[in-house]
């Protein structure tokens, strides 16, 4: 499975990429010369929006993708569309967006066992959590899974459209 790599412009990306199961790191505070040896260190794949940035990983052998689109919408729909990505996002597979960390599922008779720092209200109404193994953190399909879900449809349609359909592989 392929491994991202995001510059400081995509951090929203980084985190979506994440939901969706793929590996990818973001740090906003790497120069150019930094992003462009862990790229090569770690054998992933270097997303970034910099002209100049895509210039020195192509020379450098490093694989990168020039972001195209304005939005975020339209470069998420570029990059699932270079990769090939499935745009659904399935828990079980999910990296923690804030972290990167691994999820671990955690029925909610569990949860309620382990006492995770869960409000009483959403033990009442869930079934399912997730905890980020590394930091932590604790999801579940609450009011922000509807808006992704909502989101991931817009992007398809993005995927789908005709105007962004000569993409370039990536190199
Ligand atoms: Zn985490």
């Amino acid at each position: 499975m392929v491994k991202f790599l995001c510059d400081g412009m995509l951090g929203r990306i980084a985190r979506w990429l994440r939901l969706l199961g793929y590996d990818t790191l973001y740090s906003s505070l790497s120069t150019d010369e930094e992003l462009v040896r862990l790229a090569e260190e770690e054998e992933r794949v270097l997303l970034t929006k910099d002209v100049e940035l895509y210039r020195h990983a192509l020379k450098s052998g490093v694989k990168t993708l020039l972001v195209e689109g304005n939005d975020f919408e339209t470069m998420l729909a570029h990059i699932i569309k270079c990769f090939d990505i499935l745009p659904k996002i399935n828990p079980e597979s999910s990296r923690c967006p804030e972290c990167n960390g691994e999820m671990q599922h955690i029925p909610v008779d569990e949860a309620k066992k382990l006492k995770l720092d869960i409000p009483e209200t959403t033990l009442k109404v869930y079934k399912d959590f997730w905890v980020c193994k590394n930091c932590h953190k604790i999801y579940w399909k609450g009011r922000m899974w509807s808006n992704m879900v909502k989101t991931l449809e817009r992007v398809k349609e993005k995927v789908k459209a005709s105007h962004i359909s000569n993409f370039d592989n990536p190199q």
